[in-house]
């Protein structure tokens, strides 16, 4: 691609990196952005500077906050007895559309993928483990999604912690293998939450 000015070449650079967009789709949303009103493109960019720079990750389930305890954490009304364990953040965002969990979240940071490189110390799952020996925890729902990659980190997390005196439950699979948890509606997601059958259960299944 032949470009007229160094400064859009680089910015359809910048905007390429992003997954899912091309060269192509990055000079359309230069352009456009060029088109728009000028401090419509600065809010735009300033958002992203300042979630870059200033979020911050909740001390306790690794959620993304503007707080060193996110709201969800800081709540007295949820169950701190009842913990979710989520992939990211973007299942945490699902399953409170549901509302039908009133626990608090871990959130991994991803799933074990030695495909990938990505093991067991890559991703959040110590602090869990700490919190189950802590005693406050009585229950653990798994809500990894459904995939090989989902079943070997329950599977892992499941042998760190079964000596504790913590029940182990994971969602119930009406959700089509390899479905991710963000695409599935709420009234099924929610129903999976509340359906959720011992993990060692499913082992067997
Ligand atoms: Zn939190």
């Amino acid at each position: 691609m032949e470009f007229s000015s160094k400064l859009l070449e680089n910015a359809v650079n910048e905007m390429s990196q992003l997954p899912g967009i091309g060269k192509r789709t990055a000079l359309r949303l230069v352009l456009h952005l060029l088109r728009q009103p000028e401090h419509q493109t600065f809010q735009l960019s300033d958002a992203l500077s300042k979630v870059r720079a200033e979020i911050n990750f909740c001390r306790s389930c690794h959620n993304i906050s503007d707080k060193e305890l996110c709201e969800i954490c800081a709540n007295p009304n949820r169950n701190e007895a009842l913990i979710c364990v989520v992939e990211d953040i973007r299942d945490v965002m699902a399953i409170e559309n549901t509302s039908s969990f009133k626990g608090l979240y871990h959130v991994l940071g991803g799933k074990i993928s030695p495909m990938d490189g990505i093991g067991p110390q890559d991703l959040n799952i110590n602090s869990l483990v700490e919190k189950v020996k802590s005693g406050q925890v009585k229950e653990l729902i798994f809500a990894m999604s459904p995939t090989m990659e989902g079943d070997t980190t329950n599977f892992y997390i499941f042998r760190q912690i079964q000596d504790y005196d913590v029940e182990t439950s994971t969602i119930a699979r009406g959700v089509a293998a390899g479905n991710e948890l963000e695409y599935t509606d709420e009234i099924t997601l929610g129903r999976s939450i509340i359906d959720r059958v011992p993990f060692e259960a499913s082992l067997k299944s």
